[in-house]
C-alpha cells in the first residue's frame, strides 16, 4: 500500500513535508514502514492546490485534503478504518472519499498529468512501472520519418499558445542536412498565474525527457537544451535528477538503450525575462547572448540555437509525445476537436471555488471549467470575466463562456486560450484595473528592442493610468484603440503584437467600464 503525500510546490508551502514526515514517523511507530506495509510516497501535484496539502491512499483512493501533520496518527488509524471525515472533500454538502467521485477530478481526462501525483518524481522505477519509457521503445524500433508520421497523424500542435503543429515543425527540421542540431525544451513559464508546465517539470520529469529523445530521434539532434524558469527551482531539480538517472540507466548519453542513437541533455536556468518564453530569445539567452527578440525571416528550425537547425517545444507539448507514440497517433486524435486535438492543461485560479491544475480534453467549454470543475464563483458572487493566456491573452466575458476552448474558437471571437493560465474574477473586479495591471506587467518585461512595443506599451500604460485615477479624457478609449492596433501591426516579436489582447478585449467587452471611469471622473 501507499500513502501519497502531495509535495508540489504549493503544498509544500503548505507544510506537505512535515505532513509526509509526521505520516512516517506515525507508521515507524506501527512498524508499518518499508516493504512490511506501507510507504510514504512523495509526488508532485494531484492538482487542487487551494485545498493542499493532499494526501491519498492507494490502492483503495481514499483522499483526504489540507491535512496538517496533526492528522498524522487519525490518518493512519484510517488505513483500515472509517474515513476522517473532516478531511475528505466537501462540496454543496456532500462527502467525497474517492479521487474520481470528486467533481474537480472526474471531469478531467490525463494524458500529460497521468502520472503526476500519483509517482514518486525521483524514482524512474516508478516512472517505467507505468509504462514509462515506452513510446521510446516503440519511436528506437521505427524511422524518422514514421515518429514523425505519427505526431502528425495525432495533430499534436504546440501548447505553449502558438498551436503551430509539432509533426510539421519536426518534418522541418529534420529536412535540414547540417549538424549539430538541437532539440530545446521551453520551461520559461513566466505568465501570471500559471504554473502547468512547472508542475509537469516538479511532478513526471521524465515524461518531458522522453518526449525530448523521441523529437532528437526524429530530427536527428544529438543535443538538446532545457531552459526551466529560474523561479523554478523544485523543478530544475527534478529535471536534473531525471537527467542523471537516465543516463545511469543508459537511457542518455553516448547510446539510447543500447542503440547507436545518442543524445546528451542539459538545463539552462533562465535569465528572469519574461521576454525570454519567446523563441528566438530564448536561444540567445542559452547562447549567452541578451535575451532579445530577432526578426524570424529565417526560422529557427533552420536557423537556431547557435545557428543551427532546432526544434523549440514547450513542456506540455514535449510531455504529451511519449502517450502518443506508445498508443499511436490515432488514439490521441480521438480526443479534442477537429482542429485542436488532444488534452489542454489549465492553471485555473482567482475568484473560483477550487482552483487549481486542470487537464481537459480540448474543445471543453469555459463553463464546464469554472462551475462543473472549479465549483462555481467563490462566495457565489456573479461571473464577471475570465483571463486566458496570461498578458498576451484576452479577457472572457460570460456571453462566451460556452464557447468550446481550443485554439482557434476564441481567437474568433478576440480573445485566445493562450499557454493555459485562467485567472477567474468576480463582479468586483474593475476590468480597466485590470487591462492596467498587464499593460504596466508588460511595460516592464518588454525588451525595448522595436519602437513599437516599447513606447506604445508606455503611452497605453499613461493612458489606463490616467483612466483609473480619474484624470480619462474623451477620445482615450480610441486612442488606446489605435496604438494597439499599430503594435499588432509592426511590432518585432510576439510579445509586442499579443500584448494588445487585454486592453482591447476588455474595451470590445467591458466599455461601459471605461466609459464610466471616464464620465465619472473616478
Ligand atoms: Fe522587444 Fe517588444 Fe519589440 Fe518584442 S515587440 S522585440 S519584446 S520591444
Amino acid at each position: 500500500d501507499r500513502i501519497l503525500v502531495c509535495c508540489g510546490t504549493s503544498c509544500i508551502a503548505n507544510g506537505a513535508l512535515d505532513v509526509a514526515d509526521a505520516i512516517e514517523k506515525e507508521l515507524e511507530a506501527r512498524n508499518l514502514t518499508g516493504d512490511v506495509r506501507v510507504d510514504v510516497v512523495r509526488t508532485g501535484c494531484s492538482g487542487e492546490c487551494e485545498q493542499g496539502p493532499v494526501v491519498r491512499f492507494m490502492p483503495r483512493d481514499l483522499m483526504y485534503y489540507r491535512v496538517a501533520a496533526r492528522d498524522a496518527k487519525a490518518i493512519v488509524d484510517s488505513l483500515d478504518g472509517a474515513p476522517v471525515k473532516k478531511l475528505l472533500h466537501r462540496r454543496d454538502g456532500q462527502f467525497f472519499e474517492h479521487m474520481d467521485d470528486n467533481p474537480f477530478y472526474a471531469l478531467q481526462h490525463k494524458v500529460v498529468l497521468k502520472d503526476v501525483g500519483i509517482i514518486d518524481p525521483l524514482s524512474l522505477d516508478d516512472y517505467i512501472a507505468r509504462g514509462g519509457y515506452e513510446g521510446l521503445k516503440r519511436a528506437l524500433a521505427m524511422t524518422p520519418d514514421e515518429i514523425i508520421s505519427e505526431v502528425e497523424k495525432s495533430g499534436l500542435r504546440g501548447k505553449g499558445g502558438a498551436g503551430f503543429p509539432t509533426g510539421r515543425k519536426w518534418r522541418s527540421a529534420a529536412g535540414y542536412d547540417e549538424w549539430p542540431k538541437y532539440i530545446v525544451c521551453n520551461g520559461d513559464e513566466g505568465d501570471p498565474g500559471a504554473f502547468m508546465d512547472g508542475s509537469t517539470m516538479e511532478g513526471c520529469p521524465h515524461a518531458v525527457i522522453e518526449g525530448m529523445i523521441i523529437g532528437a530521434l526524429a530530427i536527428g539532434a544529438e543535443e538538446g537544451v532545457l531552459y526551466i524558469r529560474d523561479e523554478y527551482a523544485l523543478a530544475r531539480d527534478h529535471i536534473q535528477h531525471a537527467i542523471d538517472d537516465a543516463y545511469e540507466a543508459g537511457i542518455l548519453g553516448d547510446s539510447i538503450m543500447g542503440t547507436p542513437h545518442k543524445l546528451h541533455l542539459s538545463i539552462v536556468r533562465g535569465g528572469g525575462a519574461f521576454v525570454c518564453g519567446e523563441s528566438t530569445a530564448l536561444m540567445a539567452s542559452i547562447a549567452g547572448k541578451v535575451g532579445e527578440p530577432r526578426a524570424k525571416y529565417i526560422r529557427s528550425v533552420q536557423r537556431g540555437l547557435f545557428d543551427k537547425p532546432t526544434v523549440l517545444n514547450n513542456v506540455e507539448t514535449l510531455a504529451s509525445i511519449p502517450t502518443i507514440l506508445r498508443f499511436g497517433g490515432d488514439e490521441y486524435a480521438k480526443l479534442g476537436t477537429e482542429k485542436s486535438k488532444g488534452t489542454k492543461v489549465f492553471a485555473m485560479v482567482g475568484k473560483v471555488k477550487h482552483t487549481g491544475l486542470v487537464e481537459v480534453p480540448m474543445g471543453t467549454t469555459l463553463r464546464t471549467l469554472i462551475y462543473d470543475i472549479g465549483g462555481g464563483i467563490m462566495n457565489d458572487r456573479p461571473f464577471k470575466a475570465i483571463q486566458t493566456g496570461g498578458p498576451s491573452g484576452g479577457c472572457i466575458p460570460e456571453s462566451l463562456l460556452d464557447l468550446p476552448v481550443d485554439f482557434d474558437t476564441l481567437t474568433e471571437y478576440g480573445a485566445m486560450m493562450g499557454s493555459g493560465g485562467m485567472i477567474v474574477m468576480d463582479d468586483r473586479s474593475c476590468m480597466v484595473e485590470v487591462a492596467r495591471y498587464y499593460v504596466d506587467f508588460l511595460c516592464e518585461e518588454s525588451c525595448g528592442k522595436c519602437t513599437p512595443c516599447r513606447e506604445g506599451l508606455r503611452q497605453m500604460r499613461a493612458i489606463l493610468t490616467d483612466i483609473c485615477e480619474g484624470r480619462g479624457r474623451a477620445g482615450d478609449i480610441e486612442l488606446l484603440e489605435r496604438i494597439c492596433h499599430t503594435m499588432q501591426d509592426v511590432s518585432l516579436c510576439a510579445l509586442g503584437r499579443t500584448a494588445p489582447n487585454p486592453v482591447l478585449t476588455t474595451i470590445k467587452f467591458f466599455r461601459d467600464e471605461y466609459e464610466a471611469h471616464i464620465d465619472r471622473k473616478e
